[in-house]
């Protein structure tokens, strides 16, 4: 059990978090809002939200440094995230406490959450390899072609709160080895772990003005999306905002990839084991309180008899469950991150019940302990017999809250994930490889898992959805965050110990 201090605010943390400009916090004495800890319900910080002033601070901070720091060898940039990867290390407790106090998630969630994070600092540790290029010798006679990848120059990256430390590591370790400066706007609800990490970068060695944050909300990320020295965009966060966000980047010229939320399925088949099944999707369904953008919030259950069997298991165990604050490791979910949020989550778990589906285990009916009691929590929730044109089958939940669909066939269920609007992620529990097959190919989603309840890819691979789940062409980190993060150039170049010929040509050059 982690031990949790008073919280006393400081003159400085009365003034307010501020920005990171060149390697330090700066404050520009801007309104501020609330950061909470949504265990107890109460204000333990205060941050300012980035204007005019904030925002020019940090985009002149990575126009001075871009420069340098483009024309730095690969292998020196690498060095610099060899560094940051030790640091992380080093300091995961701290760490793994701020994102606690700011988001709610229980310290072994933080710690998957972190090391997930520093996977992608790993892989961006491989940038000389990853930027060396392709080349073809002698496509013609002494001339040869190669493609290079320089960086695209200044990259804003915006966050959302489920991730303070995952999602930012997503983002700008691989777009800072490809050579790139970067500003990022984190989530206003959980933005301390986010600044703490980005100063061991610091630590690390970067050179000022690399890396810069600007705190704030909606607005401080209109003034991003307006300033024309941003090249490009990396969002995450939900589908309405994702969609405005990636349409205001390209109108304006700039390159985006923006990822939005999700209903995640889980299709039970017969022949999977039950019990085991079970044991899965709860964590899948309720780690993290349900805010995983790749939770999976409906099961798919084939055949009624399964369902019975499955009911009465997942009725058995979420009943068990503990649920309480960050630092006791022995909790398995913590509170949802805002008052606000967990009514809306009720309010959709009363409009499924108002539409005939059945509450088989009820989580608005969960009491913290007296000590949390102005905590935002919510127990777990089941819903049985949820029909696809109900409203709380249509929208993301983002609450500790697994749905109930019951089919009769497999191609029955494919059809269900096909006409869902997102597609960000779905699984199959099956024994039976043919019907993985087929599972894998004919299911429209980006990420798909067999017998793996949470598919979220390796470092090593890309992250994304399909459908309202992504908007734009490439997928986030992995090989798809360096042709993001890069642009092709290729040259074509003749050296020879011939002399040119001195002949015009106006037929298209080729090798026929
Ligand atoms: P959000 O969309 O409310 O906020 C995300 C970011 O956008 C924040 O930094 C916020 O300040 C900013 N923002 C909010 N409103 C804005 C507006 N009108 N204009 C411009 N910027 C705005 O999301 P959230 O509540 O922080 O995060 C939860 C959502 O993120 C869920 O929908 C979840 O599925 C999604 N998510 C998706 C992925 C993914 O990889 N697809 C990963 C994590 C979370």
């Amino acid at each position: 059990m982690i031990e949790e201090k008073a919280v006393i605010l400081t003159s400085d943390e009365q003034r307010g978090l501020g920005h990171l400009v060149n390697g330090s916090v700066v404050n520009f004495n801007e309104p501020t809002l609330d950061v909470f800890n949504p265990a107890r319900g109460t204000v333990i910080k205060h941050l300012e939200v980035g204007g005019k002033s904030a925002v020019e601070a940090v985009i002149s901070a990575a126009e001075k440094a871009l420069p340098h720091w483009r024309k730095t060898p690969a292998v020196k940039r690498a060095r610099v995230m060899f560094k940051f990867k030790e640091l992380l290390e080093q300091n995961s407790g701290r760490i793994c406490e701020l994102i606690g106090q700011e988001h709610g998630k229980i310290v072994h969630d933080a710690k998957g959450e972190l090391q997930r994070g520093i996977e992608n600092v790993e892989f961006a540790c491989a940038a000389p390899e990853l930027l060396k290029g392709d080349y073809s010798k002698e496509i013609g006679p002494s001339i040869d072609c190669w493609s290079e990848f320089p960086p695209v120059g200044i990259v804003a990256g915006i966050t959302p709160f489920n991730f303070p430390a995952m999602i930012p590591l997503w983002m700008y370790p691989l777009a800072i080895v490809c050579g790139n400066c970067f500003v990022l706007k984190p989530s206003e609800k959980d933005p301390t772990s986010t600044m703490f990490i980005a100063e061991l970068l610091y630590e690390a060695g970067l050179p000022e003005g690399v890396l810069n944050i600007v705190n704030g909300n909606h607005e401080t990320v209109q003034l991003l999306l307006e300033d024309k020295r941003i090249d490009a965009v990396s969002f995450v966060g939900s589908t309405r905002v994702a969609r405005a966000v990636y349409t205001s980047a390209v109108n304006q010229g700039k390159r985006c990839q923006a990822l939005g939320g999700a209903k995640n399925h889980a299709v039970v088949m017969p022949d999977s084991d039950v019990d085991s099944v079970v044991n899965q999707l709860i964590g899948a369904a309720f780690g993290s309180s349900g805010q995983r953008c790749m939770a999976i919030s409906v099961a798919v259950l084939v055949g009624d008899d399964l369902a019975e069997k499955f009911i009465e298991k997942i009725r058995l165990v979420s009943n068990g469950l503990r649920v309480g604050a960050f630092n006791n490791a022995d909790n398995d979910f913590g509170p949802v991150v805002t008052r606000e949020h967990k009514k809306k989550i009720e309010a959709l778990i009363t409009s499924a019940e108002d539409d005939g589906a059945e509450i088989v285990v009820d989580g608005r009916l969960f009491r913290p302990s007296d000590d949390l009691k102005g905590g935002f929590f919510l127990g777990p929730t089941v819903i049985d017999k949820t029909e696809i044109w109900m409203e709380s089958y249509k929208e993301e939940i983002f609450g500790p809250v697994l749905q109930i669909v019951r089919v009769e066939t497999l191609p029955e269920a494919i059809g269900l994930i096909n006409k869902n609007a997102y597609g960000n992620g779905c699984c199959l529990f099956t024994g039976d490889g043919n019907t993985a097959r087929i599972f894998s190919d004919e299911v429209r989603a980006g990420m798909i898992g067999i017998n793996v309840p949470l598919p979220v890819p390796a470092a090593t691979q890309s992250f994304g959805g399909w459908k309202d789940s992504l908007f734009g062409d490439l997928h986030i980190y992995g090989p798809d965050g360096v042709r993001f993060y890069t642009r092709r150039k290729t040259i074509t170049q003749r050296w020879s110990s011939k002399k040119l010929s001195e002949e015009k040509q106006f037929s298209m050059p080729s090798n026929n």
